[in-house]
């Protein structure tokens, strides 16, 4: 069945053209899809009878995917299971209360507030917020904090599966079964939020797309589903960072764009020998390549470029590690986020001492560079960084919410 969600704009207005309705009608289809999130036709309800009837009929449905399997973590991390139409499915994660790895020392607080007044500030003016009377907010509180939580993230899938093969991934052990479509891709998110009653405009959003799949193997979907998340559902592209596992020609792309996620390279290795080990891709474009890219993004205020490296015991968490890391990023406006490996089945790696990661950690931040400790999330049901996986069958601890 042809799918409404993930049309833009202007493909929503041929469509209504087709139809002989006037423009006007594409807006509200478009409103409904991206700023009501509406699960069906049928729950158009700004448009006639008649015409969603008609859209009915001729096999158009809205095709958000759908969750079919949630497992909740004691942290209060969600995993979900979300099935396409054509019966593919691709893992996405709630964290509420962000993911912690941002907070760190919590030096970000500030930044944060900050960035929470230009994002209110954007918020009326893109009519977001109901309006009453004197024209404020009708409640300053959204969902999430009447919940207690101050903010949330959102860890989006951009492939089924993945073709790049890190060694200590789990999803790489799916290889690649297809892209996934923009649709898809900002699906994922719509279906979440409403999982979730969030209320774009009151609720802190943050989306990180770092779930299954490479996104810059799957560049113009990646990028479109961007801009139905940014002038579509409404989140703020400074909400969102992407990371690559260091697709070159990706990373030149990504540096011409005007909307655009932050950025995230997984650096994971302080040398190309080290990296082709971990990172076999790492034959095909070298760390030095990699950097320069990084480097001619234009940063905006309050941005830097997120350097995220995997810790592996006795791999690359030893004290010269962290002086060429060091050297490699000397004079860039970056930061590091130190993650500690997440074990998986068949795979050879071997977990950090929590010693040489708090030495590794306090070496960068003495050499000067901003240096935070990914908090692991949702590690018991799976969720946390490289353990996505489509199977069940490995994972006894799952517990289905949604049967
Ligand atoms: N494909 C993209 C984004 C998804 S992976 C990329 O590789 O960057 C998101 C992050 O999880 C990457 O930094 C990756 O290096 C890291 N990661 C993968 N497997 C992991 C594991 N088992 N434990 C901890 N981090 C892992
Ligand atoms: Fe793919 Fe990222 Fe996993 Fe590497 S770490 S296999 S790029 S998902």
């Amino acid at each position: 069945m042809p799918a409404l969600f993930g049309k833009t704009l202007s493909e929503l207005t041929e469509l209504m053209q087709s139809f002989g309705q006037k423009p006007y009608r594409a807006r509200q289809v478009w409103e409904a899809l991206y700023r009501q999130r509406v699960v069906s036709v049928e729950d158009m309800t700004t448009l006639s009878q008649a015409l969603r009837e008609r859209l009915m009929t001729e096999g158009w449905s809205v095709e958000l995917p759908e969750i079919v399997q949630t497992a909740r973590s004691v942290d209060g991390t969600e995993r979900y299971l979300m099935r396409m139409a054509d019966g593919e499915t691709v893992e996405t994660v709630w964290m509420p209360d962000g993911d912690g790895g941002e907070r760190g020392d919590g030096s970000e607080a500030a930044e944060e507030e900050a960035a929470e007044q230009v994002d209110a500030e954007e918020a009326v003016k893109a009519g977001y917020w109901d309006r009453r009377g004197n024209g404020r907010p009708k409640s300053s509180f959204g969902t999430l904090a009447e919940k207690g939580y101050r903010r949330a993230t959102i860890c989006i899938s951009s492939q089924v599966g993945c073709a790049v093969n890190c060694q200590f991934c789990l999803t790489a052990k799916l290889g690649i079964k297809r892209n996934l479509t923009a649709g898809e891709i900002a699906g994922q998110v719509a279906a979440v939020l409403n999982r979730h009653a969030i209320q774009i405009g009151k609720d802190r959003i943050n989306l990180v797309f770092m779930g299954m799949g490479e996104p810059f193997l799957n560049y113009d979907e990646f990028m479109q589903s961007v801009r139905l998340l940014v002038e579509g559902i409404g989140i703020p592209e400074s909400r969102m960072t992407v990371s690559t596992s260091g697709i070159l020609p990706g990373i030149e792309r990504f540096v011409t764009e005007d909307v655009r996620p932050k950025l995230a390279l997984s650096l994971n290795a302080s040398n190309d020998v080290v990296r082709e080990r971990v990172m076999p891709i790492t034959r095909k474009w070298k760390i030095a390549g990699l950097l320069e890219a990084c480097n001619r993004i234009p940063l905006r205020t309050r941005e830097w470029v997120t350097f995220e490296y995997v810790l592996l015991g006795g791999v690359n968490d030893q004290p010269e590690h962290a002086r060429e890391v060091l050297d490699l990023l000397k004079g860039m406006r970056a930061k590091v986020n130190l993650i500690v490996w997440n074990p998986g089945p068949g795979i050879d790696y071997v977990q950090p001492k929590p010693e040489d990661v708090a030495r590794f950690q306090k070496m960068l931040i003495d050499g000067g560079m901003p240096t935070y400790i990914r908090r692991p999330r949702g590690r018991d049901i799976y969720a946390a960084c490289g353990q996505l996986k489509r199977t069940v069958s490995e994972e006894p601890q799952l517990v289905n919410l949604t049967a």
